[in-house]
């Protein structure tokens, strides 16, 4: 970018055209619609003085430095070469931005092609290197936008201080504005009198602020922890949250994610105190949601899969605020792609069952009838039962020696893989120290991971 792009406020500066011709005359127009006050030198033109003797100043005779004092911008058009030379030495000298036209050597800045409809202007530049596709873009965009949007922009504008009183969610501000400047609504208004357009502004801005006096609440699925495991409605949830409840599971780098002004809560659970705090998080959504936010309960994995979204969706229902899951990849599936283990397999495995090893008030887990060969097992919560869900499995009907994979912060950088047998499952976990969160895959899978290293028996101990 050769050129630096800004809009200049000019309004009451003084500017200073110096020339004749078409050119001093368009740019005189210009600098008057700014509302600049203008004062032009021209040698022997009449026109200048005709078209514009009421608003600006004009003067005539040679140039004088002094008539650049307090000038915030140059224009010059059509001078005699000795006259440029000394207007542009102290145009440099007093640093004054200024344009001689057609000449963009000796000039500081350029003038872009513009479209204008009131306040809307765009403004196109190829940094002076082709002028011709300027227009052609300039063309395009004057097709592009209705001729009379200036004036509607006005009339919207007015409604800025009731929309900011009335619609207190930003996320239900931006969704007046959005919905009033879609193209769809712009064309209706656009075909409305002036009394009509105010009529249909105001209806806009009454249902705008009236249905969301109780929240919504998207419980969002986070994936495994990598960002780009997100939904692209998780994405958007993210951006568009007043608040965002999230636990442990949550990586840092999908909390970033967030609009910058959202609320954070974190409500991460200890197990211990599981169900007290469980209700307290019901509390917590359910409290915002009626302050008329749009809550996000951002939840590590799928919400569906061991999530208690269950208990959540009931209080949701209980309270009559209305709700929507956006579905997540599940760890399972994360970090067995990740790993590349194909869960399911045509020779090795045709069922595959996902499972907790955690069960409600520390009952066991009956593993009956998911073990044997051509079987793959997603272990959710299973590491300080792992010793025990080993020795059931493999009295179940796996062998002893079946593939397992220990996966510790799947899909992010902290990532940790371990291999080994089914049978030696609670020795790994010690010896590596594993730490929640953490995911076993047991069966003949495993072996087809990319970095699946086979171990012999003799360099492992036995479970117990
Ligand atoms: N709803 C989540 C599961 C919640 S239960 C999902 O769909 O993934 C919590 C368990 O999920 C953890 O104990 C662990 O077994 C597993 N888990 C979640 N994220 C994980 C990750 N990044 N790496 C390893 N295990 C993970």
């Amino acid at each position: 970018m050769s050129h630096y792009p800004i809009f200049l406020t000019l309004a009451h500066s003084r500017t200073f055209v110096a020339g004749n011709g078409p050119h001093a005359i368009a740019k005189i127009r210009l600098l008057l619609e700014a509302g600049a006050s203008v004062t032009a030198l021209t040698s022997d033109d009449r026109e200048i003085e005709e078209l514009f003797g009421d608003v600006i100043d004009v003067i005539s005779g040679p140039f004088k430095s002094k008539y650049l004092n307090d000038i915030k911008l140059l224009y010059i058009a059509d001078v005699k070469d000795e006259e440029l030379k000394l207007i542009l030495r102290i145009a440099r000298k007093l640093n004054i931005p200024f344009n001689h036209i057609d000449d963009p050597e000796n000039s500081t800045f350029i003038t872009p092609a513009m479209v204008r409809r009131g306040p809307v202007t765009v403004a196109i530049s190829t940094s002076g290197k082709a002028p011709v596709l300027s227009r052609n873009i300039r063309q395009k965009i004057e097709r592009l936008l209705p001729l009379n949007l200036g004036p509607l922009v006005d009339l919207i504008y007015n409604y800025r201080p009731s929309a900011n009183k009335l619609i207190k969610q930003t996320t239900n501000k931006l969704k007046f504005w959005n919905k009033i400047y879609s193209d769809q609504e712009i064309n209706k208004l656009l075909k409305l009198n002036t009394a009509q357009k105010n009529q249909r502004i105001v209806k806009l801005l009454g249902t705008s602020h009236h249905n969301r006096s109780v929240g919504h609440v998207l419980i969002v699925g986070a994936g495994p922890g990598d960002p780009e495991l997100l939904t692209l409605k998780a994405h958007r949830a993210l951006n568009e949250a007043d608040v965002i409840i999230y636990d442990n599971l949550v990586s840092e780098d999908i909390l970033n994610l967030s609009r910058r002004d959202a609320e954070l809560i974190y409500v991460g659970k200890k197990r211990a105190s599981h169900k007290k705090t469980q209700d307290q998080i019901n509390q917590i959504i359910i409290d915002e949601a009626q302050k008329g936010r749009l809550v996000v309960r951002l939840k590590g994995g799928d919400p569906v899969i061991f999530g208690r979204v269950a208990e959540e969706i009931a209080t949701l229902r209980d309270n009559n605020i209305s709700y929507e899951i956006i579905a997540g990849i599940t760890s399972a599936v994360g970090i067995a792609a990740h790993s590349s283990i194909p869960l399911t397999h045509r020779e090795h495995a045709s069922m595959v069952t996902f499972a907790t090893g955690q069960l409600k008030a520390n009952k066991v887990q009956n593993w009956k009838g998911v073990a044997g060969a051509g079987r793959t097992i997603v272990i959710y919560m299973g590491i300080s039962t792992a010793p025990e869900t080993a020795s059931s499995l493999i009295s179940d009907g796996f062998n002893p020696r079946t593939p397992i994979a220990i996966v510790e912060n799947g899909t992010r950088p902290n990532e940790r893989r371990i291999y080994g047998t089914l049978e030696e499952m609670g020795v790994l976990i010690n010896d590596h120290e594993i730490q929640s969160p953490a995911l076993l895959i047991v069966g003949d899978v495993v072996a087809e991971a990319n970095d699946y290293v086979s171990r012999e028996p003799t360099n492992f101990k036995i479970a117990n």
